[in-house]
């Protein structure tokens, strides 16, 4: 297949476009860099079926040749990235998702779109099937992110009903592993950094807080699925395995091996009490179910933060 995939330089993309090219598609990454880190991509420099076009999804596109699929995953995810970049996630939502549907739509190729499980805000339905409408404030600080996504869903189905364009909607739930960057201020990323670097793991609240936390691996399978089958969703795609934050750190410290201590910081405005996936959907319909546990998942991020830590002070001292 011939692949496009915007935000391929980020931390799902990435991964998404190595999946990509081992089962031998062509994968054409379009990204501005505006949350990737170069290294993401840069053993692929030189494949003979990858190309890098560094764009702004927001600003219409189109490729020569061939197009099968579109994966639309452009789009600032962390919620500090977010907070940033409030308009230009509201932008990237909206006319990027525009732009990459014209684009799908010109070459008849399939397109799935990445949205989230903050489609469902701080849902007071748990756990959340993708018949649940959500509790979303529109016009709180995460706003920008949900209701972009949210409108992306709808544009998304409306090019499917208007002009019967082969779209398929994920929600995906957190996911973590090899290639988050330290300092994106996701929780994970956050706290192996911070165990890794004998800091205090910052807890927002109380630590009672729940996600249901997914390793890429496992995420990235379901996305490959997703693109191969004509399914309009919405699915869900996450690991059910329900943790509180406060778990979670205490997880972090035990696989680290750290002796950082915990330090307690406010919750950040319209932060989700609680988010657990129903994915009978996915299950069903994709064959779909993650494998991984957290034990295993953590264990090989933190070895990858760590490798990357080596590499960086060699750098240094050279
Ligand atoms: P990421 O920030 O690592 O990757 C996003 C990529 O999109 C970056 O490489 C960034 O440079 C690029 N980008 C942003 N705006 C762009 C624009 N206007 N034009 C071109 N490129 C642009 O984030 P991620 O975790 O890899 O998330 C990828 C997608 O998956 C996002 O759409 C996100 O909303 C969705 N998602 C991720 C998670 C998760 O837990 N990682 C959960 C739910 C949904
Ligand atoms: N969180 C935390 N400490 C951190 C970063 C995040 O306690 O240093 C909390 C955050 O308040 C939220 C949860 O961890 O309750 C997941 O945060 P993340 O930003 O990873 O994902 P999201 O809120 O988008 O689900």
């Amino acid at each position: 297949m011939h692949v496009v995939v915007t935000g391929g330089g980020g931390f799902l993309g990435s991964h998404l476009c190595d999946a990509l090219l081992r089962r031998g598609d062509s994968v054409l990454c379009v990204d501005d860099f505006s949350t990737a880190d170069p290294q993401n991509t840069a053993h692929l420099s030189g494949h003979p079926c990858f190309t890098f076009v560094r764009a702004d999804v927001t600003a219409a596109f189109d490729v020569l040749g061939p197009l099968d699929a579109v994966a639309h995953l452009a789009s600032p995810a962390s919620p500090p990235d977010y907070h940033r970049r409030p308009l230009e996630t509201l932008a990237v939502g909206s006319r990027g998702t525009e732009n990459a549907l014209r684009l799908a739509v010109r070459h008849r190729a399939r397109f799935v779109l990445a949205s989230t499980s903050e489609v469902y805000g701080d849902p007071v339905v748990h756990p959340q099937r993708e018949d649940y409408w959500g509790n979303v404030n529109p016009v709180g600080p995460r706003s920008v992110y949900d209701e972009a996504k949210r409108f992306a869903e709808a544009l998304s189905m409306a090019y499917r009903r208007s002009l019967d364009a082969n779209v398929g909607i994920l929600r995906i739930f957190n996911t973590y592993g090899p290639r988050m960057r330290p300092y994106d201020g996701r929780v994970v990323s956050t706290f192996i950094r911070q165990a890794l670097d004998g800091e205090p793991l910052t807890i927002y609240g109380d630590g009672s807080q729940t996600r249901s936390f997914c390793y890429v691996d496992d995420l990235v399978r379901g996305i490959v699925a997703m693109i191969d089958s004509d399914l309009p969703g919405p699915l869900n795609l996450g690991n059910p395995c329900e943790r509180t934050v406060r778990e979670l750190a205490e997880l972090v410290l035990e696989t680290t091996g750290s002796a950082s201590g915990l330090e307690f910081r406010p919750l950040p405005v319209d932060d989700p009490v609680r988010r657990r996936p129903v994915i009978t959907r996915a299950q069903h319909q994709l064959d779909w179910f993650p494998h991984v546990t957290m034990e295993e998942g953590l264990r090989n991020t933190m070895e990858w933060f760590r490798s990357r830590r080596s590499l960086s002070s060699a750098g240094r001292t050279a």
